[in-house]
């Protein structure tokens, strides 16, 4: 990566109306079948034109070509029933109905390779592609089969390297694992939560990343954020762990959020993805606010590892709030590129 402090996105993009109901997680298709693959890559080439328009300089498919950033990976193995479904705790924090795991998890055909071949033909520059983490992919599920979080973990973990050495091949630049159980379960985390991320990353010559935060600016996520005190210090658990693995990029929550910046110092070495756009709103940042953010930062990362980006996904905010977000997500790296030439 040649251009200083690159931004980037840390996942989704809000969908075109005619594709999916707008300002909602877990958007039902409002498309079938042809239509419905002829819709999703129209709004990839749409999300794609936002980015470009907007200066972003890592791109991706803005998630236009998936429902949810978990359970659409899932739908696609074998071994888990949809129909049966458990009511569970995710992230300890919210119930939802999620699918049950009846059998041995397999990967019969690739998950969104053809999609990531589609953007890879749209564009020349750098392209990132989100996969979930094991953690959060166990998380999302009743297990009636393994019985063991660790052990399905770890066959998880072996799909997502098949995929991800996929992608790979169709021209991802960067893997990013979106694991926000990371900063809930912090004694499997550091038990093998990482551990398995390493197995999903083997043999990849790719850059690879694993975003963490506290979710999609949702009522759970928002309430529970609400709980955490004055001070966030779920990353420190799990740094220290992360700063000697294989990850190249860890993609971390930072604007309006209480975590101490100076957490960011145990991950030195690593590159951070710095997200200046707070997902939670819908008042846009100044650039100032942006670069505040990021020169906070750059006490704690080398500014050749320090990529701008947003807290999370952005699929719950109305698409002209999220093209001013990116926006100002440019304008704010702007700023601070200036200054460091100076
Ligand atoms: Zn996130």
């Amino acid at each position: 990566m040649k251009t200083l402090l690159p931004t980037s996105t840390a996942g989704s993009l809000p969908k075109p109306a005619w594709l999916a109901q707008p300002e909602t997680l877990w958007s039902p298709w409002k498309l079938q079948d042809e239509e419905l693959i002829e819709g999703k890559r129209d709004a990839l080439r749409l999300s794609l034109q936002d980015q470009q328009q907007a200066g972003i300089d890592i791109v991706s498919d803005g998630e236009q070509t998936r429902q949810h950033f978990v359970t659409t990976f899932i739908e696609h193995l074998d071994g888990v029933d949809f129909e049966k479904r458990k009511t569970v705790k995710i992230r300890d924090r919210y119930d939802a109905s999620v699918p049950t795991v009846v059998g041995a998890v397999a990967r019969q055909k690739t998950v969104f390779v053809e999609d990531a071949k589609f953007l890879r033909k749209q564009t020349k520059q750098p392209i990132k592609w989100a996969l979930p983490g094991p953690m959060t992919m166990i998380d999302t599920l009743f297990d009636d089969h393994y019985k063991s979080r660790e052990k399905l973990a770890w066959e998880f973990a072996k799909i997502l390297n098949q995929e991800a050495k996929e992608l790979e091949a169709a021209g991802v630049d960067i893997i990013q694992f979106d694991e926000p159980a990371f900063n809930v379960f912090f004694d499997e985390v550091n038990d093998w939560g990482i551990a398995t991320l390493e197995r999903a990353i083997e043999g990849l010559k790719c850059q690879t990343a694993v975003h963490i935060c506290y979710g999609y600016g949702i009522k759970a996520n928002t309430d529970w954020k609400k709980t955490l005190g004055s001070e966030w210090r779920q990353y420190e658990k799990a740094f220290p762990k992360l700063q000697t693995s294989n990850i190249d990029i860890v993609s971390l929550e930072c604007q309006n959020s209480r975590v101490p910046m100076d957490l960011i110092e145990l991950l030195r070495g690593k590159k951070v993805m710095v997200g200046a756009i707070d997902v939670a709103t819908n008042k846009v940042e100044t650039p100032e606010e942006v670069a505040n953010t990021l020169r906070k930062a750059l006490e704690f990362v080398d500014a050749d590892k320090l990529y701008p980006s947003t807290n999370c996904g952005m699929a719950p905010l109305p698409q002209q709030v999220a093209r001013a977000k990116l926006s100002a997500l440019s304008a704010g790296t702007e700023l601070l590129r200036s200054e460091l030439k100076n």
